[in-house]
């Protein structure tokens, strides 16, 4: 046992993956004196999924929406794809980088929150087609038949003309995965997705991603409570605490084998 805290700098899986999807380069988040991000190195292949595991606060959601550029960091690089977060030089000051940048880094990815966000004033079909056609430029028939395709994956065929209030928070939840993965990002980011979920809905939710996981080669990185599901899909489990990783590894090492103690501590308290 140990109690080392040194940060890791954690990479999931190798070149023979295929390209880095997602980098992080000393990467450091603060909001006032509060260090939520420290240095954080990170890089995930591609294809592999990732869970992020920790206590609350410990900086796992903020990785999340910086990717998502809804956070831009202090300081260091985020990659994703051939897009990347940096700061640039402007009038002699670093400053983060534009919303050109940004724009480029959001291509790659698709987020599902932990409440649903869906449209409510559009039908699970329209929810569904909008990005594609509007930001992507897809027609409309071109995109009507992606998200047929994505419907019958997340088995919501007989819904698609409804509205979201006419549906379970299970169902939602299953349309807003329907709706992240039609932008075909390289990236996909799930941020507690199954949290507001009656307990009776979770295992719905839950058997869309691993069929997703199991079934295409997206790059996953996901924020869950859900400790069979992390174990059942995950390539990694990274441990953060304090805004750092503390332990990285296979599930089957770090649930049945942490080193560290603060690992085992967290896990002893939510398994
Ligand atoms: P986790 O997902 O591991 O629970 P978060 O990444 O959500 O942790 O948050 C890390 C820390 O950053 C928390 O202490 C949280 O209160 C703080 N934090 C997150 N977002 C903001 C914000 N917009 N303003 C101030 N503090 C924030």
């Amino acid at each position: 046992m140990s109690d080392d805290s040194t940060p890791k700098k954690a990479t999931v899986g190798t070149a023979e993956d295929g390209p880095e999807l997602v980098r992080f380069d000393r990467v450091s988040k603060r909001f006032g004196a509060h260090t939520v991000l420290d240095s954080l190195d990170m890089t995930v292949y591609s294809g592999k999924h990732v869970t992020l595991i920790g206590p609350s606060g410990s900086g796992k959601t903020t990785i999340l929406r910086l990717l998502m550029t809804l956070l831009k960091p202090d300081e260091g690089t985020i990659k994703v794809g051939d897009a990347y977060l940096t700061h640039e030089e402007k009038n002699g000051e670093l400053v983060p980088a534009g919303e050109k940048h940004c724009r480029e880094v959001r291509k790659n990815i698709g987020m599902v929150f932990q409440q649903f966000n869906l449209f409510p004033n559009m039908k699970v079909l329209r929810n569904i087609t909008e990005a594609p056609v509007h930001v992507l430029g897809l027609d409309k028939a071109a995109a009507e038949e992606r998200a047929r395709g994505l419907l019958d994956l997340v088995g919501l065929t007989q819904h698609i003309d409804k509205y979201p209030s006419q549906l379970s928070g299970g169902q939602q939840q299953r349309v807003a995965i329907a709706r992240a993965l039609a932008m075909r990002p390289q990236v996909l980011l799930l941020d507690e997705v199954t949290s507001a979920l009656d307990p009776e809905l979770v295992a719905g939710v839950l058997d869309v991603l691993r069929d997703i996981a199991h079934t295409t080669d997206i790059t996953m990185l996901i924020v869950t409570h859900e400790m069979n599901f992390a174990r059942d899909i995950s390539d990694c489990v990274m441990m953060f605490d304090q805004g750092r990783v503390i332990e990285f590894g296979t599930p089957e090492k770090i649930f049945s084998e942490p080193e560290n103690d603060r690992t085992r501590e967290f896990l002893s308290a939510v398994l």
